[in-house]
C-alpha cells in the first residue's frame, strides 16, 4: 500500500490523537527504515526510545518468532518460562527482588502508585496517600498518571482527576521539603525529564530528596520508563546519581519494540501487592517477554552499556560543536539540544524530508537513537542535521 493510501485510511478512521508526520514506514533493519516508495530514513528516535536494538535485530526477531510459534499467550494464572526467566534476570540485573509486568509505561507507574499507597495504608492507616511528583514531569496518559504528571496542560477536560498528587519544583529542595507533609507516602520522579525537554535532575537535589525521604519513611519511585534499559549509558540511571530508589518503573526500551512495562521493588515492598490487588491480562505475555530477554541479554553482554555510554559522549560532543545548536542536555544516548532561532519542530520536519527521523521535546530537538547505532551512523545523521541547520 502506498503512503498516501495508508495516511488516508488512518486519517479517515483513527481518532485524531496524534499530530503525525506525513510518512509511513513499512520495513527496517538496524537504524534504517524504508517507506512504501523505497525512501530510506536514518532513525535517531527509536520509536520514542523503544527500539533499543534498532529495527528487526536478528536475535530479537528469532526469539520473538520462536516463542510466537510455540506458545503466544496463556493467562497469568499459569506460569510461562519466558516470563519467569525475564523476572529473574531483570530483578538480578537491576538489583531488585520482585517485579510486576504490565504493557506500558503508564501501567508500570499505575502499579507503583498502587504499591506505595498500599504500603503506607498498611503501615500508617488511611490519609497518608499523597504522592509528590515534580513540575514538568511526564508519567503517562491514564487518569492517575495524568494526575501524577506535573504539567498543568495535561490536567484538562477529563475531570474529575484522581486526587492525591502534589507537585514540587525540580531541583528546588526547599520546595520539595515544604510539600513533604505527613500526608505524603512517596515521591515519584524522572532522573532526566524526557518529555519535559530532556532536563536532568541535579545530583545535589537527588541526594537531598533521598535523605528527606529516608528520614520520613517516604518511598522513592524512579520513573525510568524512558531513562532505563541502557538509554543513559547504564542499565538503570539511579546508579549514575549514587542512589537506589525503593521502586523503579521501566517500559519503552525493555521490549525492544513489543509492549511491556515493569514495576520493580525490593522483597518486602514487592510482597505488598498480594493476590487480587493487581493484574493484567496481557502483562508479561510470553512472546513479549522473549523479546525483552533478547534485549536484556544484549544489554548485559560485556562492553555493550559502556559502548552506549561512549557513543552518548561522542554524540554530545558532536552536537555541542554544531553551529545552530545550543544548550545540549541529557545523559548517554538521551540528549536534547535547542536550535538557535528556529522552532525544533521545523528543524525536525526539515530533517525528516532529508531522511533523518528526529524527535522533539518541548522546544528542543531530542536524540534517542537505537543503542546499537555506530559512530559512523551517528556521523551520517549529524551530517543531515548540519545541512538542515545551515
Ligand atoms: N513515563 C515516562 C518518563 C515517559 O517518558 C512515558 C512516555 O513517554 C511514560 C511514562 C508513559 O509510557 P507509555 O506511553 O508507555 O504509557
Amino acid at each position: 500500500m502506498e503512503t498516501k493510501k495508508i495516511m488516508e485510511l488512518a486519517d479517515g478512521y483513527n481518532m485524531p490523537t496524534y499530530g503525525r508526520q506525513k510518512v509511513a514506514l513499512t520495513e527496517g533493519k538496524g537504524v534504517w527504515a524504508r517507506d512504501p516508495e523505497g525512501k530510506r530514513y536514518l532513525d535517531f528516535g527509536s520509536g520514542i526510545g523503544v527500539n533499543s536494538l534498532g529495527y528487526c535485530d536478528d536475535a530479537w526477531v528469532s526469539a520473538v518468532a520462536k516463542q510466537a510459534a510455540c506458545l503466544q499467550h496463556t493467562s497469568n494464572l499459569i506460569y510461562t518460562q519466558p516470563q519467569s526467566e525475564l523476572a529473574a534476570k531483570l530483578c538480578g540485573a537491576a538489583g531488585y527482588s520482585r517485579v510486576f509486568f504490565g504493557n506500558s509505561g503508564a501501567e508500570a507507574n499505575e502499579c507503583a502508585i498502587k504499591l506505595v499507597r498500599k504500603y503506607s495504608f498498611e503501615k500508617y492507616g488511611p490519609g497518608r496517600n499523597k504522592i509528590v511528583t515534580l513540575v514538568n514531569s511526564f508519567h503517562g496518559r491514564t487518569m492517575a498518571t495524568l494526575s501524577a504528571t506535573g504539567q498543568e496542560v495535561f490536567h484538562n477536560y477529563f475531570f474529575p482527576f484522581p486526587e492525591g498528587f502534589a507537585y514540587a519544583e525540580a531541583n528546588n529542595l526547599e520546595d520539595l521539603k515544604a510539600k513533604l507533609d505527613d500526608t505524603v507516602c512517596a515521591v515519584m520522579f524522572e532522573f532526566v525529564q524526557g518529555e519535559g525537554g530532556v532536563v536532568p535532575l541535579e545530583r545535589d537535589f537527588v541526594e537531598g530528596m533521598f535523605a528527606l525521604c529516608r528520614e520520613r519513611d517516604i518511598l522513592t519511585v524512579s520513573d525510568e520508563v524512558q531513562t532505563g534499559m541502557g538509554r543513559t549509558g547504564s542499565l538503570l540511571t539511579a546508579p549514575l546519581f549514587g542512589v537506589k530508589p525503593d521502586v523503579v518503573t521501566l517500559a519503552k526500551g525493555l521490549g525492544g519494540g513489543l509492549p511491556i512495562g515493569a514495576c520493580l521493588a525490593g522483597e518486602d515492598l514487592g510482597r505488598i501487592m498480594g493476590p487480587g490487588t493487581h493484574g493484567s491480562t496481557f502483562g508479561g505475555n510470553p512472546v513479549v517477554c522473549a523479546g525483552a530477554l533478547a534485549v536484556l541479554d544484549r544489554l548485559l553482554a560485556p562492553g555493550f552499556l559502556e559502548g552506549a555510554a561512549e557513543k552518548g559522549n561522542y554524540l554530545r560532543e558532536r552536537l555541542s560543536g554544531l553551529p545552530g545548536l545550543e544548550a545540549v542536555t541529557g545523559l548517554g544516548l538521551m540528549l536534547g539540544a535547542l536550535p538557535a532561532g528556529r522552532a525544533a519542530k521545523d528543524v525536525a520536519a526539515a530533517a525528516l524530508s532529508e531522511g533523518l527521523i528526529l524527535l522533539t521535546a518541548k522546544d528542543k530537538l531530542r536524540f534517542l537513537p537505537p543503542l546499537v547505532i555506530t559512530k559512523e551512523e551517528l556521523d551520517q545523521g549529524l551530517a543531515i542535521l548540519q545541512k538542515v541547520l545551515a
